[in-house]
């Protein structure tokens, strides 16, 4: 018997604390509760949404009007330098425990919340490294129809790119596991560096409230007007303009929407700051677009998923 709950508020189960009801809500813990879960919402044909540690979403105050599944499939397994997990581990986890084995490559992705799957969807990254950097191979569930399908792909198929993957255009696979190969490292070191990445992180970023990471993605230069790129040439890292220094630049720190705040720290976060709604948050993402088009001609891109609207 699948234990599938009626209308949750989504907003329990994401780190901005925002969002409507999910219709239907699941959560599954291996692969055969993910099937049956599919195969049942397939039935009623209704849509289904796949969250993660729900950290890079947004809801809409309608929520979702199908079946939401969280994935807590959460084994895992050391082998030499290579590391297979399941969808559903938390990435965190994944650093904290390849560092104890002395292997290095996941420390700079130390305080990214969320899960494996949710990480290789968007292809996660921090202090110029990526999760698919180091992806050898991801596990896969395809669903075509009532037809369920496992599937494996190597990591050049991941198409991975700045925030982007395969993933991101396929509504109907489902990540179920993936093998990263890692590097052997002196463990010392590696934890020292996590405890480095982990301070960085506080200093910038507004950890002390509800948020979902950088709200817009940051800009590729070759997009940007030439005198804009001018004006920003000290703010430009590895062919990207940060969308934070043209908020910031726009003059829109600490706007505030209702519960919804531009972040004082850090010009790309929004921060919920009680209560917001997730109409506040979309309010403050047009002013931002339409400020930063207006004053720069430059078209931010959310990096948030946004659902439901
Ligand atoms: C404080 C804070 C700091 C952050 N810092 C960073 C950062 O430095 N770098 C960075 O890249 N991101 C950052 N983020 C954003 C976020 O943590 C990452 O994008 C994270 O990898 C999302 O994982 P998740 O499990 O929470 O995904 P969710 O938010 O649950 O889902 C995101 C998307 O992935 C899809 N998805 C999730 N799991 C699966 C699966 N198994 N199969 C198919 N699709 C799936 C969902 O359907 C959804 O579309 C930050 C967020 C916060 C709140």
């Amino acid at each position: 018997m699948l234990k599938i709950k009626g209308e949750v508020p989504l907003k329990d189960h994401t780190i901005f604390k925002i969002g409507g009801p999910a219709r239907y809500f699941f959560v599954a813990q291996n692969e055969k509760d993910l099937k049956n879960a599919i195969l049942w919402g397939k039935k009623k044909k209704i849509p289904f949404f796949v969250l993660g540690g729900g950290s890079n979403v947004l809801f809409s105050d309608e929520g979702f009007r199908g079946l939401v599944i969280k994935l807590r499939n959460t084994q895992y397994e050391i082998r030499n330098t290579k590391i297979t997990a399941e969808a559903g581990v938390p990435l965190q986890k994944l650093v904290f425990e390849t560092a104890k084995k002395g292997l290095s490559g996941l420390e700079n992705l130390a305080g990214i919340p969320g899960t494996l799957g949710g990480a290789i969807w968007g292809n996660a990254g921090a202090f110029e490294r990526e999760i698919g950097d180091l992806v050898e191979e991801v596990k896969i569930l395809k669903i075509e129809n009532c037809k369920l399908q496992i599937a494996k792909l190597k990591k050049k198929d991941c198409k991975f790119g700045y925030r982007d993957s395969i993933f991101k255009k396929r509504k109907n696979w489902i990540i179920l596991e993936a093998t990263l190969k890692l590097k052997k490292g002196k463990r010392k070191e590696i934890e020292k560096k996590i405890k480095e990445i982990l301070k960085l992180r506080k200093e910038k970023q507004p950890l002390e409230f509800p948020c979902a990471g950088s709200v817009f993605k940051n800009v590729l230069i070759e997009t940007v007007p030439r005198k804009i790129q001018e004006k920003f040439k000290e703010k430009i890292k590895n062919g990207f303009l940060p969308a934070g220094v043209l908020i910031e630049a726009a003059e829109l720190k600490g706007y505030q929407i209702g519960g919804a705040k531009i972040s004082e720290k850090h010009a790309n976060f929004i921060v919920n700051i009680g209560n917001a709604k997730a109409n506040d948050v979309m309010q403050l993402i047009e002013k931002i677009k339409k400020e930063v088009k207006k004053k720069f001609r430059v078209q931010l891109e959310e990096e948030i998923k946004l659902v439901g609207f």
